[in-house]
């Protein structure tokens, strides 16, 4: 970036329509996983083209224009994003914003490969990464992964712990599948000392012959049930996203509760997708995106293309994403074609 344009953009700050300030961007690195969750995909999931998705140096452009007009936070995520080459390079090539406009990096990852990259991910100036894990019966987590060993996530779980990252455990609750083991999977957080954020599925992208509504678990139904169990005290405190927070007395953790379907959270959203092949997403729920990867790969286009290109992005942010589960007529509205691992979570 111009010295010129530097000092014309560090004042300005990505608003949408709605007065929401947009400071949190989450970037697919891949659309590939060595996990083929059965509420995310199906089992024979056919992934990208390597030509279609960003190069690291396209990604590397993309966020620093970004974070020139005020983006705080970057999340990576996939797919899963410690599959893809070279992706601690990436991290290497982010961190020198850690010390100038942005205030975190950090990831979200299933965990499989944390054991070889935790230490780095830590001296890339990571210091906190969200891991999606939602059972502790190793049966149970071949069912819901379909390929994955849950050895190689505790492992990986451990090795981040010993490298100082702060673990939050991200868990989809699942209808007559982990519902089960909710407490014992809370004490386990406990005594590890993770965060836990419970999240609601969504329906994104074909999932082969699973069916979302039979397994389909209301927040607000388990919070209750969680509550006669626990002593659970809500708390103000927000990361900017769409949980909403509550202690267990006694713990130092907080429980998060992500509930897209059961209340709509977006009135608070300060967060923006780009999946992996460079098409910035302003609503998970919704179909208006802004395709970044012409922009990037058009010989013709300018620094000031791009950065007219995310303000022009930001002024088209809906309002509201519009899932909802019609139970009674076993209908899911607002059904989105692209599964979550384009877009990353
Ligand atoms: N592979 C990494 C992982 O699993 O953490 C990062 C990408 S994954 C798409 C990000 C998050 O999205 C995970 O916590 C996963 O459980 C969640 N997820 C995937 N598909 C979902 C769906 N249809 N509804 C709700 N959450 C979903
Ligand atoms: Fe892979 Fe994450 Fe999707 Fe599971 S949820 S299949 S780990 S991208």
């Amino acid at each position: 970036m111009t010295n010129q344009l530097n000092k014309l953009f560090e004042k300005s700050s990505l608003v949408d329509p709605f007065n929401r300030h947009i400071t949190y961007l989450r970037l697919s690195v891949t659309d590939r996983c060595d996990l083929r969750c059965t509420y995310c995909m199906p089992e024979k999931m056919s992934f990208l083209n390597k030509k279609e998705v960003l190069t690291f140096e396209e990604m590397y452009k993309l966020c620093s224009g970004f974070i020139q007009l005020g983006i705080k936070k970057i999340r990576i995520t996939g797919g899963e994003p410690l599959v893809r080459k070279g992706i601690m390079d990436f991290f290497e090539m982010l961190k020198p914003y850690l010390s100038s406009h942005l205030e975190e990096l950090t990831l979200t990852t299933n965990g499989t490969q944390l054991h070889k990259y935790a230490d780095q991910l830590y001296a890339n100036g990571i210091r906190r990464i969200n891991v999606s894990l939602d059972t502790l019966d190793p049966k149970k987590f071949k069912q819901i992964t379909r390929i994955g060993n849950l050895q190689d996530v505790l492992f990986g779980i451990e090795a981040a712990k010993n490298a100082n990252l702060k673990i939050k455990i991200n868990f989809v609750a699942l209808k007559n599948i982990n519902d089960d083991e909710i407490d014992d999977f809370i004490n386990w957080c406990i005594k590890k000392g993770f965060d836990l954020t419970f999240i609601e599925t969504m329906p994104m992208g074909d999932i082969g012959n699973e069916n979302r509504l039979s397994h389909f678990l209301s927040l607000n139904e388990l919070k209750k049930d969680i509550s006669s169990k626990f002593e659970l005290e809500d708390i103000s405190f927000s990361s900017g996203g769409p949980a909403k927070y509550s202690k267990i007395k006694g713990s130092n953790i907080k429980l998060g509760f992500i509930t897209p379907l059961s209340h709509n959270f977006c009135s608070s959203c300060n967060r923006i997708r780009v999946d992996a092949t460079g098409v910035l997403h302003q609503c998970l729920g919704q179909s208006n995106n802004l395709d970044f990867r012409k922009i990037l790969r058009d010989p013709d286009s300018t620094e000031t293309d791009l950065i007219e290109n995310i303000r022009k992005s930001i002024k088209q942010k809906p309002e509201k994403h519009s899932f909802s589960y019609d139970f009674s007529n076993e209908h899911i509205e607002g059904k989105m074609d692209r599964h979550m691992s384009l877009t990353g979570g």
